[in-house]
């Protein structure tokens, strides 16, 4: 069996699973938790996981879906931008859908005659400013310590090749403060705390561990470091589960095999070059100190806000829209009323429909309306 077969084993995980399964009954009570990244989401729905967890094992999809993190204010930001003369927005795919004031999107700004091109990495939005001379070209950059140094490597690229058409809308968002904030918000051991985080792993290949200590140490919930394949999953949660059997809290890193405990410090130190961290706006969270990134003074003439002089306004929530309760964990999308009904992935009411990775994406593709 070659390396990644090994982590799909069925009978591998079916001993992983029994072994959860008496983990929790050592326990003698339910278990929450929460992960933080979209790909956990999406794997733990896709290979059946979820309905394989044992009885008293509750899964919370947090704010681990970039464009469902992305704030109102912020789409809002990014169509005044479109609208402006000579702009060409290059964006990924995923943001197009993303839902900001009144409903409209990129797609709308697009179809109403806005210049918006897809690329696939921030370097092709680079390219594209070169071919561009006579247009200014928008990156928005969304997404969280993974996606940053991608693009703190683009600025600095357009940099070095002279580029002066080539800017960012910087909405980028630092995990560990919001997991502060849930953890501040949730009353932990209730029948809507969250007890243990599984950590993200690509962000984590970035970070490494400490960052994440504090959940152990300041909160006394089990944080542990988990890969993406069904049995990692499940060893990250026998870890997870079997702490909070024995009465422990530490962050553990249980994805080894891609993860150093020190992270990547090649990565941050290009992230660190080019950004400071700021207060940001989460979708449903609401503002958040240090949770985000703003261009340091000496780079900012690549900040897309100060050269076409527009701030994140104040929009009006969607109504009705619960994704604010979904990601903090509060509710289930089911239990949001439009979910389904309304609120579909063909017609996303609210961004945690928009992308595959989207919470009330996942359930309603594999968990039925
Ligand atoms: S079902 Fe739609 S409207 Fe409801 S929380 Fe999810 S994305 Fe928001």
């Amino acid at each position: 069996m070659d390396g990644m077969a090994a982590f799909q084993d069925p009978e591998l995980c079916q001993g992983l699973l029994a072994r959860l399964e008496s983990l929790l009954r050592a326990c003698g009570r339910p278990v929450r938790f929460m992960e933080v990244c979209g790909t956990h989401t999406v794997s733990i729905f896709q290979s059946g996981l979820r309905s394989l967890l044992p009885e008293g094992l509750t899964h919370l999809s947090g704010p681990g879906c970039p464009v469902c993190v992305t704030h109102d204010a912020e789409v809002g930001a990014m169509l005044e931008l479109a609208r402006r003369d000579g702009v060409i927005i290059a964006t990924f795919g995923d943001l197009l859908r993303v839902p900001g004031p009144d409903g409209k999107s990129l797609k709308h700004a697009q179809a109403e005659g806005a210049r918006v091109r897809v690329v696939y990495s921030p370097l092709d939005a680079v390219n594209l400013a070169g071919e561009n001379p006579g247009a200014t070209v928008i990156f928005p950059g969304v997404g969280f310590e993974t996606t940053a140094p991608g693009v703190a490597g683009a600025v600095l690229a357009a940099r070095e090749r002279g580029l002066g058409n080539f800017c960012i809308l910087s909405c980028h968002k630092l995990v560990p403060p919001a997991l502060r904030i849930l953890l501040e918000k949730s009353p932990g051991e209730q029948e809507r705390g969250i007890d243990a985080f599984l950590l993200p792993g690509h962000v984590a290949v970035v970070l490494g561990l400490a960052p994440f200590r504090f959940v152990a140490e300041e909160f006394g919930r089990p944080a542990v470091i988990g890969g993406f394949e069904p049995a990692e999953i499940l060893s990250a949660l026998c870890v997870m589960v079997s702490q909070i059997a024995e009465g422990k809290a530490l962050a553990v890193n249980a994805y080894r095999r891609a993860v150093d405990d020190g992270g990547s410090p090649a990565a941050r130190a290009v992230m660190d070059k080019v950004f400071l961290p700021c207060q940001a706006r989460w979708r449903g969270l609401g503002l958040i100190p240090a949770s985000g990134l703003e261009l340091r003074p000496e780079y900012e003439r690549f900040d897309a806000l100060r050269r076409f002089g527009v701030s994140f306004g104040d929009p009006r929530p969607i109504p009705g829209c619960r994704c604010g309760d979904v990601l903090s964990g509060l509710i289930t999308p089911r239990e949001c009323p439009l979910f389904g009904k309304t609120c579909t992935p063909q017609h996303p009411t609210g961004p945690c429909m928009v992308s595959t990775e989207g919470s009330c994406a996942a359930w309603y593709r594999y968990q039925g309306v």
